[in-house]
Parts: structure tokens; sequence; C-alpha cells
């Protein structure tokens, strides 16, 4: 038995390690901070989906198809995929990170990334990740912004650059979860600034975020993001609501 092995023996009798998101101490994996159970429950977002916004299809046996939504709307974004469902244990995850548990999150992520289906976005083929900016006062308030901590991620796991200081966000506005459809569209509508236009013109850019709902958010990212100059951007959250 080595001393490390020694130190974690000890350190696991004193400090008993438990589930991040349940607290149970049953079936639990260090390596990956939580339990069997709560992982496996993790609903990763699968085929069939919209091949536009990535919203998942209920008919197993149904192929990829533009969804209702994507039909009639406009949009600056060329494809949009997800890790997974906004529901359970992951949306319990992503409240986590306000919780200063950032690491032990990530590295959930970083796991669950493996699973994920990567033919659907191919890391390799962006010049750099652009994180949907928090306002100034916002990012003040909670000390950390979500979509960059999902960016390093990325960075570490796939080589992608993160250039966080593309895009600004230049107006506050309040969160859209309280407003419906049309109001969310206008709510962030000349709410985001490119700061220098010669970074991003003629790039193709992996817009990222933490959860994506009705897309209105990031979609206005890449209406500011194309008028700047960029040839291509997608989009990549870790949860989709809906
Ligand atoms: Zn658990
Ligand atoms: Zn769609």
């Amino acid at each position: 038995m080595s001393w490390l092995d020694i130190f974690s023996y000890v350190r696991d009798y004193l400090f008993p390690p438990i589930c991040l998101v349940c607290g149970s101490r049953e079936t639990y994996r260090r390596e990956h901070l939580i339990c069997e159970a709560c992982i496996d429950s993790i609903s990763l977002i699968r085929h069939p989906f919209c091949i536009h916004c990535g919203k998942p299809f209920l008919a197993e046996s149904d192929r990829d198809h533009l969804c209702g939504d994507c039909l009639t709307q406009k949009s600056y974004l060329t494809i949009v995929r997800a890790l997974g469902k906004y529901e359970g244990v992951l949306q319990k995850l992503i409240h986590q990170f306000k919780y200063k548990q950032q690491f032990a999150v990530g590295n959930i992520l970083e796991f669950l990334l493996d699973g994920y289906q990567k033919k659907d976005i191919n890391f390799c083929s962006y010049n750099f990740s652009v994180p949907v900016p928090l306002h100034r006062s916002r990012l003040r308030q909670r000390g950390f912004n979500q979509s960059v901590l999902w960016g390093k991620i990325l960075e570490k796991k796939y080589n992608l650059p993160l250039k966080r200081m593309v895009l600004q966000r230049i107006v506050c506005t309040p969160p859209q979860i309280a407003l419906r459809g049309k109001e969310r569209k206008n709510n962030v509508r000349n709410a985001f600034k490119v700061k220098n236009s010669e970074l991003v013109n003629g790039k193709t850019i992996l817009l990222l975020d933490d959860v994506y709902t009705t897309g209105a958010t990031m979609n206005e990212c890449a209406r500011v993001l194309k008028k700047a100059g960029a040839f291509r951007v997608d989009g990549f959250v870790i949860a989709r609501a809906g």
C-alpha cells in the first residue's frame, strides 16, 4: 500500500465521499464525484432530432428533419446542438456551478462528452469558441460566467480555443426566464456587440451557452457575429430545455 493509498483511505474515513447531486454514498464513483444512479439517469440528446436546432423528437424510428419552429423562424445559427436535456440530474449539475462546484461539475461534463455523438459537432472545424457573455454588473454579482466554464471544458478536451473577449454584452437585460417567445427576442435585441470585427471576419465560430430555451439569446449573438463578418456560427450548449 502506497502513501497515497493510505492518505485516500484516511481521507475517505474522515470525510466519506458523497454524490454531488443526491448525497448518496452508494455506488459512488470517486473519479466522477457522482453516483452511478445519478449519472445513468442523465438523458443525452440522441437522434432523431431537428437538423437545425437539435430539438429531440419522441418517435425513435423517425429520421432527423426540421422541427415546426425552424420551418417558420429565421436563424443566424447554422446548427445548434446540446449535450443533454435540461431536466433532472443535468439541471441540478448546472445549478451546482453556482455553488462553487465548478471543478466537480466540469469533471462530470467532461465524462458525459465521451458518450456524446461527436459526429454532430466537429470541434476541429471551428476557429474558436465564443461564450455568450454576461453583462459586467451581472458578472460582478455572480462571480463567474457558466458559458465560459463550458468553453474551458471544451478547450481542455478538444483543444478548441476559447475567445472570451470577442463578444460583449452592452445592455444589462432582465433575465429571459420570466419572458415569453417574442418578449425574449425583444429583450436581447441589440444587447451584444462585437469588440473587434477583425477577430471574427471570415471565421467559423462555435457559440456556447449553458442552457438553450427558445434560442433568442444565442440567435442575437449569432446575428451580431455574422454582421461583423463571421463566416458561420454554430451553437453548442450543455442542456436543452424542451
Ligand atoms: Zn447521486
Ligand atoms: Zn428545430
